[in-house]
């Protein structure tokens, strides 16, 4: 049984396909997913899949690139992050990728943003989705300087180096694979996830974009997510059955299991070398 660590449901690709997707879901062996929150105006949208299916769960959160909408206080957060079966805060993070002319020095509102949803985080005791893209070193400096370890996470849909990889695995943090790993052209990407952990990996589809080979550039949904597996089993060498087991324990411990249960939202010990 495989687990979607992040999806898109309320997005208008996916809308009103649920009954199907969730049809594709049970034949692919996909029983469990997590739908990211993306504005405030979402969240009623994906907090009722959330509540709707019990094999769905919900995060709280405003997307980097997500402008002209609400912009949420921290008790705006931990309101939401009070309701049932919100499991996480974000998705939440830095985008430089598209300034549209702006500097960097200009994208102050998105690290202030970011920086709410960590101590969000922090005081609700739920784990950070992370989304970040061409903004590595801002991500991680405030991450240190927001003490978010204490929440811990994942970096979602992971496409950054060897190096913020294990920067973030110093941190504590998981690493999510998506349909990425399967793209041709992603042999950086597939050192990275050989070099994870595999007790640090989930694996995702960030439906209804990036659907893996051999479905590639049509919609994807969580019933997709098999074949990052798939991906992720032949680097590490294990079977597909092995990482399929392996990341839905993963998922459970980091947004299933009450924060006074994981051991302070961050895992010690050395984070190189392994599966
Ligand atoms: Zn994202
Ligand atoms: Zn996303």
């Amino acid at each position: 049984m495989y687990v979607d660590s992040h999806c898109h449901l309320s997005f208008p690709e996916l809308q009103g396909r649920l009954a199907e997707i969730r049809a594709e879901m049970a034949a692919a062996q996909v029983d469990r997913a997590l739908c990211i929150c993306t504005t405030l105006e979402e969240f009623d949208a994906v907090h009722a899949l959330a509540t709707g299916y019990d094999n769905f769960w919900c995060s709280a959160g405003v997307h980097p690139d997500s402008e002209a909408v609400r912009e949420p206080s921290v008790e705006d957060l931990l309101a939401l992050a009070a309701r049932p079966r919100v499991v996480a805060i974000g998705e939440t993070g830095l985008d430089y990728y598209r300034l549209d002319g702006r500097s960097e020095a200009e994208m102050e509102w998105q690290r202030e943003r970011f920086r709410v949803h960590i101590r969000a985080a922090r005081a609700a005791g739920l784990p950070l989705v992370i989304h970040t893209r061409s903004a590595s070193a801002d991500t991680l400096r405030l991450l240190r300087e927001e003490g978010g370890a204490a929440a811990g996470g994942v970096f979602h849909c992971f496409t950054e180096t060897m190096a913020v990889a294990h920067a973030a695995l110093d941190l504590g943090f998981h690493v999510s694979f998506s349909g990425i790993l399967t793209f041709k052209t992603a042999h950086a990407l597939r050192e990275v996830a050989r070099s994870v952990p595999l007790e640090r990996c989930l694996i995702e589809t960030d439906s209804p974009y990036l659907a893996p080979v051999p479905h590639r550039g049509k919609v994807n949904s969580p019933a997709y997510v098999p074949w990052v597996a798939r991906q992720l089993a032949e680097l590490k060498g294990v079977s597909v059955e092995e990482v399929a087991e392996r990341t839905s324990r993963n998922f459970e411990r980091l947004f299933l299991q009450p924060a006074a249960r994981r051991p302070g939202g961050v895992e010690t010990g050395s984070t190189s070398g392994g599966a």
